[in-house]
């Protein structure tokens, strides 16, 4: 089975300019990338002329949560049973892939068996969606981000709360016993947390150390929600492979990312923050105004520190705690936008994050991640020039197909689907 694309924008996300080409597949993967003028042949070939359309690698969601479902709130995602919650996400999954994202790293599951099984399904070939590492739900301290219980009633929520070195290795340890590839901690706390605060480093060192140590040792990672500059800091003493938010990260925080930007990813996870920010504005309540206040001095701090994240040169990927009611599955284009807008990246810069970096983030970045030789065939066929007008990626009538490990899929034009051209 042989794909000769030919007469293509070929963006091949290393950064440089896109030329007029032609990319081969055999099987699952490309074999050849060349100009247009140079002859490319294959046994039993089939051609397919891009009318000089934009060619792309598939992109990565760097910070995907399949397994929240459009909900409001935390404690919703407690209410759903496991049976129609895995269904759920694999509709998440689908949608995800048809936005044009054949990759996702989890940062958390609502329930702890959830993204191991669908990571699973899709892997062999039962359900479409992206190459997914799975996460365990939020390991939160009690009264964190994601703990949803109160003292006089009991609820569930994508948390998971854990207290002192003990718990806290317990439930690791079950968590990867049930097949996550990442361990999810809270370090800090939240906007919308009135007993941890977004700039409060509530898990304690020693917490920490034991979560990262007994995952480090059967060679899986830790990823973790700091918002607080000194949750960033000891994020990266203690060996946390994943640093998501950094918002509040101070000089002495960011020099530590800087110095570990070889080992380490961050991701922003702005399109959350973005989508409270709008959906607090006009409410003139008194809690309306302080719930308003809280994220917009979170979306002032993320700006601020990633403008200087990227001038460093330390690894942010694109993915915005999208599967929220404000901030849907689906959607997840719209971070791209995000970090042309307010982070100051140019828009090669964004499609890059979007693509080799994720690529590395899902530790695949010899196959995943760029259009070359070797490299899994997941390939984006845009009408549009991204590399212009980056909102074109958000329209997925734009995309003539997602292509996944060599397999075609074509957007459904009435639902937020898609479908496997055979
Ligand atoms: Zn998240």
């Amino acid at each position: 089975m042989a794909l000769l694309i030919q007469n293509a924008r070929v963006w091949n996300g290393t950064g440089g300019a896109p030329f007029l080409g032609q990319v081969l597949i055999e099987g699952e993967r490309i074999s050849a990338v060349a100009p247009q003028a140079e002859a490319l042949t294959a046994d039993g070939v089939e051609r397919l002329d891009a009318g000089a359309k934009f060619l792309m690698p598939g992109m990565v969601e760097g910070h995907s949560h399949l397994s929240f479902v459009d909900v409001v709130r935390g404690t919703s995602l407690g209410e759903i049973a496991p049976e129609d919650h895995t269904l759920l996400a694999m509709d998440a999954a689908r949608k995800v892939l048809a936005a044009g994202f054949t990759s996702a790293c989890s940062a958390a599951a609502a329930k702890v068996r959830i993204d191991v099984a669908i990571r699973d399904a899709i892997e062999d070939g039962l359900i479409d969606g992206p190459r997914l590492l799975a996460a365990s739900p939020e390991l939160t301290v009690t009264g964190g981000l994601g703990d949803g219980r109160r003292h006089h009633i009991y609820q569930e929520s994508f948390g998971i709360p854990v207290d002192g070195p003990d718990e806290v290795l317990r439930t690791v340890r079950l968590c990867l016993r049930e097949g996550v590839d990442t361990i999810k901690l809270n370090l800090s706390g939240d906007f919308g947390t009135d007993s941890a605060p977004a700039d409060a480093a509530v898990m304690t060192d020693s917490e920490i150390a034991v979560a990262v140590e007994a995952t480090h040792v059967i060679g899986r990672r830790v990823a973790a929600h700091a918002r607080a500059s000194e949750s960033v800091k000891r994020a990266v003493r203690h060996g946390v492979d994943i640093i998501y938010h950094c918002d509040f990260a101070d000089d002495e925080a960011l020099d530590l990312l800087e110095r570990a930007k070889d080992r380490i990813f961050t991701g922003p996870a702005i399109g959350i923050v973005l989508a409270r920010l709008e959906g607090t504005r006009g409410d003139n309540s008194r809690r309306g105004r302080a719930a308003h206040d809280r994220v917009k001095r979170v979306y002032e701090a993320s700006c601020r520190t990633h403008h200087e994240m990227r001038k460093r040169g330390i690894r942010i990927v694109v993915g915005g705690d999208y599967g929220f009611a404000a901030n849907p599955q689906g959607t997840n284009a719209r971070d791209i936008e995000h970090f042309v807008r307010h982070f100051g990246f140019s828009p090669n810069e964004a499609l890059q994050a979007a693509t080799r970096t994720g690529g590395e983030i899902m530790r695949r970045g010899d196959e995943l991640g760029l259009i070359k030789p070797g490299y899994l065939a997941d390939l984006l066929l845009v009408d549009g020039d991204p590399l212009k007008d980056v909102t074109v990626l958000q329209d997925r009538r734009r995309f003539a197909f997602i292509m996944k490990g060599g397999v075609r899929y074509l957007p459904c034009a009435d639902t937020p689907h898609i479908r496997r051209l055979h």
